[in-house]
């Protein structure tokens, strides 16, 4: 078995938000490949990058070389999404790596130093308001995380400013937050953020995200928050491998790249190809999508479970 990495660590996603909110260090939550299979004498681990799959030949194709299978397992998972505005990555970044995570928390710590030696009432708004766009379930921690620290964390460690006045605002396109989820729960979701305080904000299309603003047109209506920390969690995008796949061999893809996968998780007239986790759209026992957060449903199929 081999298994191959354009990262030479596995990463436990669910905790990103505590290190780019400074409550635990990448360490706590990646661990070297390596080291998870050291006792898998029947597995070798190759750091390498996949850049695409020779159906025909049976390979897969690296930037700096090939290998070849019998059995091929895709999972590589998904990335951010900007919807056509990539440059917005600049000045908003998104959370679904390491780094993303150490990047995020640098902002948010520089955001509060800052604010700290600001003497201009104006700027120093814009320093304490931290927006997060997109209130799905990473934008919902998220933005608790922030108020967390917000509130409690920094309490007592700043002179000049009171940390508990940072603004922190999750905007959401659609009509409430956690979409995906039945309306109570949305409901429950709001309601705790609000008593962290954090100020929710939905039915807002985001127009533009600059260095110190964000654009947002909500109905008729043209607003600018001014704000030195913006972070994204609107929307994500399948690796582009599955669409090359889906394409080579004549499956579907669906809107964010997801490979359609038959109810064993291989793909139609290959059954020597299997696409699983993120990469996958399998909606063979509900109908619906099963998304990450929803597995627990998917395969009990009567209950929700968020984890
Ligand atoms: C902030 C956050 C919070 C989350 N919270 C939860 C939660 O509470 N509960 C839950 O169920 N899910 C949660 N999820 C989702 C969960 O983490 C994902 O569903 C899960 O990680 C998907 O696993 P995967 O193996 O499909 O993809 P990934 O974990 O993304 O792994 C993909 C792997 O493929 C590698 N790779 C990608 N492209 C290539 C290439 N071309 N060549 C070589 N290697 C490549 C990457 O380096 C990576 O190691 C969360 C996700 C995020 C981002």
């Amino acid at each position: 078995m081999t298994l191959l990495d354009r990262r030479n660590h596995h990463l436990f996603q669910p905790l990103l938000y505590q290190v780019a909110t400074g409550g635990l260090s990448p360490a706590n939550i990646a661990s070297p490949l390596r080291t998870i299979l050291k006792r898998q004498k029947n597995a070798r681990v190759l750091f390498a990058e996949a850049t695409d799959i020779d159906v025909a030949n049976r390979r897969v194709v690296l930037s700096d070389g090939e290998v070849s299978y019998d059995t091929l397992i895709v999972a590589t998972g998904a990335h951010q999404h900007y919807f056509g505005h990539d440059e917005w990555e600049r000045v908003a970044p998104g959370l679904k790596t390491i780094e993303d995570a150490t990047r995020i928390r640098r902002r948010v710590l520089v955001a509060f130093e800052a604010a700290e030696r600001e003497s201009d009432p104006d700027e120093l708004r814009a320093w304490l308001t931290f927006v997060i766009i997109g209130g799905g379930p990473t934008g919902v921690e998220l933005a608790g995380a922030l108020a967390e620290i917000a509130h409690e964390t920094f309490k007592r460690d700043f002179r000049s400013i009171n940390p508990a006045e940072a603004q922190i605002l999750l905007l959401q396109r659609p009509d409430r937050i956690l979409p995906t989820y039945p309306p109570t729960l949305s409901a429950k979701a709001e309601a705790s953020l609000a008593r962290l305080g954090v100020t929710v904000r939905t039915g807002g299309v985001v127009t533009d995200v600059r260095p110190h603003f964000v654009s947002v047109r909500f109905g008729e209506r043209d607003e600018s928050i001014y704000s030195h920390t913006v972070l994204w969690t609107a929307g994500v995008q399948a690796s582009p491998l599955g669409r090359n796949l889906a394409t080579a061999i004549g499956a579907e893809a669906d809107r964010a790249g997801r490979v359609v996968v038959e109810a064993d998780l291989s793909l139609p007239d290959h059954s020597e190809i299997f696409v699983i986790g993120d990469l996958a759209s399998f909606s063979h026992q509900t109908g619906a999508l099963c998304r990450a957060l929803q597995r627990w449903r998917c395969s009990r199929g009567d209950t929700w479970g968020i984890s």
